[in-house]
């Protein structure tokens, strides 16, 4: 059997007095998920451990069967990767902001981490300028990406470069730029003092010309007349060197296809040798094709052994503290998924988030999720699907664990009995 994975980003929620002290999903209606609950098996969900928030990319990870503790090589990979960027072997990237910041004495107040969600074309425009006037620095080559908005990708190369280096975003409005410094992470890359220590002093030197280049653009004296915030400065983080991680094909013996709109999502599968599937109006947003999206799936499911559809929304709208628009979200979720139900035979399908968002709080918690697989045969766990509906069930499974979960639903999975078989090399009589 093919294996449907739906992965709601940020589904998972926390009361919310405002719905009767229900979270989104006990609020909303959702017949077809909770005759998904009711008929398959459902689990309460650890993306990567107890009480641990994660990022999204290092969620997907653990889903996908990647321990992020042993074998993580930084979110700025996965947003170059996603954005169609390709990364050269030893090339840095970076996830890039265009911010606002204000000067006060030697330092770069961060005012606005967004620049006021700069349009995309104009943070196009400052991309371009950054990319002839600071084309190299201190012997690296530069390129500036622009993506969505504010976003963008940063990828140095042209020498020996280390992601072990500290970020300059404060990730906090009212707070300097912070000095970037060589620091040993916890990401799968080794870890050399002289080289980081000469990446950090680069980026900083990235950092400072480009406030020069871009407080004096043109561009951003117009957004001052227009009372805009000016898209003065840049911030860095999540710097990352593209490293040789294990294909989903060559790991989990399952040909892959991704269905996202967000970028992030498309650049953490290919970075697994997914393919990434375009979808027309797939934006990541609110305002996604949701239709479109499920029938990609749908007809993916012919082709490929694994099908990993991504719905951003659910995250958005909690990090938004849009508790009642996030419920709303979830039932048309549900009334799309219904079709697809209808259609599927021969696949397991699975339901989950990558992590909890609180829409109260608007940010990642680190409470389990919901999970639920489903399909013909299963032993059916007569529940709703929700975060506390699932709990009562008993059954906690980690993020790592997923991916066998799903590979014995779908029969794919040999006896344990380690004995190892090369089934490509068969005896031959002399
Ligand atoms: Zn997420
Ligand atoms: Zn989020």
């Amino acid at each position: 059997m093919r294996i449907l994975l739906l992965v709601c980003d940020g589904l998972g929620d926390r009361p919310i007095r405002q719905l009767g002290d229900r979270t989104p999903l006990e609020y909303a209606k959702h017949p077809t998920l909770d005759k998904l609950a009711k008929q398959g098996e459902v689990y309460t969900l650890y993306p990567v451990k107890p009480g641990v928030p994660p990022a999204s990319d290092v969620a997907h990870l653990h889903l996908f069967g990647y321990d992020t503790a042993v074998e993580y090589p930084g979110r700025g990979v996965f947003e170059a990767l996603g954005a169609g960027v390709s990364l050269p072997r030893g090339a840095l990237a970076f996830r890039l902001n265009f911010a606002t910041v204000q000067q006060e004495g030697k330092l770069l107040k961060v005012v606005d981490r967004r620049a006021g969600r700069i349009p995309t074309e104009q943070a196009a425009e400052l991309a371009s300028s950054l990319n002839s006037e600071l084309e190299e620095v201190a012997g690296f080559r530069c390129r500036f990406y622009s993506t969505t908005e504010h976003r963008g990708v940063l990828v140095m190369t042209g020498g020996e470069l280390s992601p072990h280096i500290t970020s300059c975003d404060p990730h906090e409005e009212g707070r300097p730029l912070l000095k970037v410094k060589p620091a040993k992470r916890k990401i799968g890359y080794p870890f050399d003092y002289a080289v980081a220590k000469k990446t950090a002093e680069a980026v900083n030197e990235v950092v400072v010309r480009a406030y020069d280049i871009l407080s004096k653009h043109p561009l951003n004296r117009r957004r001052k007349e227009e009372g805009k915030p000016p898209a003065n400065a840049i911030l860095l983080r999540g710097a990352g060197i593209a490293s040789d991680l294990e294909s989903f094909a060559e790991r989990w013996k399952l040909r892959a296809a991704c269905i996202a709109g967000g970028a992030m999502y498309k650049g953490v599968a290919r970075a697994l040798g997914f393919d990434v599937l375009e979808v027309e109006g797939a934006t990541g947003g609110v305002n996604t094709n949701l239709r479109a999206k499920f029938s990609a799936a749908m007809n993916a499911l012919s082709t490929y052994d694994f099908v990993f559809l991504h719905i951003k929304a659910t995250d958005s709208l909690s990090h938004d503290k849009k508790p009642l628009e996030k419920a709303m979200f979830i039932e048309r979720v549900d009334s799309e998924l219904a079709n697809l139900v209808e259609k599927l035979d021969k696949a397991v399908l699975c339901v989950t988030a990558d992590h909890t968002t609180s829409s109260m709080l608007g940010k990642h918690t680190g409470d389990p999720v919901p999970l639920v697989v489903y399909y013909r045969g299963a032993r059916g766990s007569d529940c709703r699907f929700d975060e506390r509906s699932v709990v009562s069930r008993g059954l906690e499974v980690y993020g790592l664990e997923l991916m066998n979960i799903l590979l014995n639903a779908a029969g794919r999975l040999e006896e344990l009995d380690y004995d190892v078989r090369d089934e490509a090399d068969y005896l031959e009589l002399a």
